[in-house]
Formats: structure tokens, sequence, C-alpha cells
């Protein structure tokens, strides 16, 4: 019996096919959902989709019902660029995504604690801006 192919615009079957491939973290170790399937030198997850390489990431953004405006990349707040967690993404212009690339120290932490991301959730995010000061 042949398989269905997976079709993109089916929001609910992309998210289990990712679900079905991934490794889900708990909370208390940062709660990423980590694509274990092939992946890019830099982490990052990809899959084949109607005939094309996607971003496991991007797909999984859109598939949870949010917008990727023109011109913007998907920042991984966690630092795990395998990740897909849609709580962990975030749609941000390049240059921002430049800026907060450029905060090593800012990225190392968060890939050495995960459980600073516990802290991110309840403080609402609001102490990226604070610490990531390199302009
Ligand atoms: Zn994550």
């Amino acid at each position: 019996m042949k398989r269905k192919p997976l079709e993109l615009a089916d929001k609910a079957a992309v998210i289990s096919y990712l679900r079905s491939r991934s490794l889900e973290w708990p909370a208390a170790e940062g709660g990423c959902w980590e694509w274990m399937g092939y992946r890019e030198k830099e982490g990052y997850g990809r899959f084949t989709a109607e005939g094309k390489p996607r971003y496991v990431h991007r797909e999984a953004f859109k598939a949870f019902g949010r917008r990727i405006p023109d011109g913007f990349t998907i920042d991984h707040l966690c630092g795990n660029t395998s990740c897909w967690n849609p709580s962990h993404l975030e749609a941000v212009t390049r240059e921002e995504n430049t800026r907060r690339a450029r905060n090593a120290y800012w990225k190392a932490f968060l890939r050495d604690n995960h459980a600073a991301l516990n802290v991110l959730g309840k403080l609402g995010g609001s102490v990226i801006e604070p610490v990531a000061v390199t302009r």
C-alpha cells in the first residue's frame, strides 16, 4: 500500500510527520522538539515535501498557523537549530537575526543552559533585550 504523500497545506499531517521523527525534551531540559532526521551542517533539519527540500523549523512555524513576513527569517530562541518547538521560534528581520547571532555569549549560554528557557518563558522573552547588548 502506497503512503499518501505529505502535503504542506495539511498542517496536522505536517506536524504529525515531524513529531514522528523528533525527540521531545522535557521542559526541565529546555523543552526542545529536536529533529532526528537529516540535518544540515549547521544543524537545521531538512525533509522533502512536494518534490523540494524543506526546512523543518520554517514548515513547522507555518504549520502552527504563524506567518513568516517577506524578508523575515526564523530565529531559534533556544539556540538549537534542530528544534522546531513553535514557542522557541520567532520570526525576525535578517538584521535582527544577525545582531542576535553576533552575540556569541548569549547563544552559547542558551546552548549550554537549556533550563534557561524556562526562565525566558516566565519573563515573556523580555530577558533577550538586556542581554543582547552587541550592536
Ligand atoms: Zn528549542
